[in-house]
């Protein structure tokens, strides 16, 4: 057992002074006031700082962080066509494991503690998946592998190695969930690409698999306006209403984006109890539109949040989603009061958790040991009075000071902790040169 001393601890949803959370294992046994730690357990002081929980980020695609900056400034269309399909045929495993450290590393610098890799570079199997669990061990973030079901004869001009037929996706989901059923910063869970990628039949097998191991169902739904037509082409109504005609809007469902939603939709999702990932970074990157999040909110949506893939954002920070997430919502209702501070915090944390079934997102007693410790002294927290609001408002990535998952500090001071730098730039270097000179617009 060991008890973590900090000027200020977040715990039942407020703000502690003097506590220490004593931690045993991976797990928080207790948070106690810092003169009432139990006789022979070590303190550990922490400093003057805030122990918040970790961030949890629920919707990544960890390969895409070695396309940041080819893809930056085009229509998304080009972004696809240009970018993402072909060069993503040309990373084999270690390339893809490259990728998933490179992007890991970056999450646990940020203050992410819980990630969520939306993965589909199958190749008909599950060894490159593999090679992103290893890239998560490595780094000591907790990993959600979102196993994406993506149909081979799916109308879209999509590389050959994401497609599969559902049955084969849905056995090698299962097989992956048993491979790693007993480590414990390991979850894996089914994820239908997204209705031009995945059929209703293929989402039915999907949400099937999930409710059968407890765990929730990644779905792309209503990112951008051309997304919404071809659906309306193909099936002749709009993405939610399709969901809801085939019985397919359920509790399971973690719809990501779903930005171009319209208020009969919010009320067929909030009926359904159904929940929404809020991309706010990289649906502003792409052009894709801002989301309705206090509409969806006031309807008792479960929300949380994610940076979807590096070369979409191009950022792994929630804290920076919480910050936009917020700004957009003012913005778009012109209403200053639209979405808080608080309220931004607790859809990167508890919220986040919730959404994936995970005992995270929180400081109590049985939840696992995943802490954020931000520096009071740090600028970007000052005043101190105000320090709360401006974790969300104003705080910079100096701030964060030590990173822990699982009762192991991850980083320090913006490094990850377990990771040779140098070493992952190389690797970095040795991946990406092959596209030097691909991207001439990019030049500032
Ligand atoms: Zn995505």
């Amino acid at each position: 057992m060991l008890a973590i001393r900090g000027a200020h601890v977040f715990t039942d949803g407020r703000f502690a002074e003097e506590r220490a959370v004593v931690v045993d294992g991976d797990r928080i046994a207790s948070v106690v006031p810092a003169g009432e730690v139990p006789a022979g357990t070590a303190v550990e002081d922490w400093g003057d700082v805030a122990i918040v929980p970790g961030s949890v980020n629920c919707h990544g695609h960890a390969f895409q962080n070695l396309f940041k900056g080819f893809a930056d400034d085009l229509p998304f269309e080009r972004w696809r066509d240009e970018v993402l399909y072909p060069f993503s045929i040309g990373l084999d495993r270690d390339a893809i494991y490259t990728g998933a450290a490179f992007a890991f590393a970056e999450a646990v610098a940020a203050g992410v503690t819980t990630i969520v890799d939306f993965f589909y570079l199958h190749d008909e199997g599950n060894d490159t998946a593999l090679a992103v669990v290893q890239a998560a061990r490595d780094v000591g973030i907790r990993l959600v592998l979102a196993r994406t079901f993506y149909d081979r004869d799916a109308p879209t001009n999509a590389p050959a190695r994401y497609r599969e037929s559902p049955e084969d996706a849905r056995d090698r989901f299962f097989a992956l969930a048993e491979q790693l059923r007993d480590d414990p910063l390991l979850s894996v869970q089914p994820a239908p690409h997204s209705l031009h990628a995945a059929s209703p039949e293929t989402i039915r097998i999907a949400l099937e698999a999930a409710r059968s191991v407890g765990v929730p169902c990644h779905l792309h739904l209503a990112e951008a306006a051309y997304e919404v037509e071809q659906v309306r082409e193909r099936y002749g109504t709009t993405p939610v209403r399709l969901l809801h005609r085939e019985g397919l809007l359920t509790r399971e469902l973690l719809a990501v984006h779903a930005v171009w939603l319209d208020d009969e939709e919010l009320d067929l999702v909030a009926a359904a109890g159904a929940a929404v990932v809020h991309c706010p970074g990289a649906n502003a990157f792409l052009g894709d539109g801002i989301a309705r999040l206090p509409e969806m909110l006031r309807r008792g949506i479960r929300v949380g949040l994610g940076p979807d893939g590096g070369c979409a954002n191009n950022r792994q920070s929630i804290f920076e989603e919480m910050r936009l997430a917020s700004l957009f919502a003012k913005a778009r209702l012109t209403d200053g009061a639209a979405l808080d501070a608080p309220t931004a915090f607790r859809l990167g944390t508890a919220a986040g958790a919730d959404l994936l079934r995970l005992p995270v997102g929180s400081i109590e007693s049985g939840r696992k040991a995943d802490l954020v410790a931000l520096d009071l002294e740090d600028l970007s927290l000052q005043p101190r009075a105000t320090f709360e609001r401006q974790i969300v408002n104003s705080m910079q990535p100096t701030a964060i000071a030590k990173v822990m998952v699982a009762g192991e500090v991850v980083a320090e001071r913006g490094r990850p902790t377990r990771l040779d730098r140098a070493d992952l730039s190389e690797r970095i270097r040795h991946v990406t040169s092959r596209w030097k000179g691909r991207r001439q617009l990019g030049r500032v």
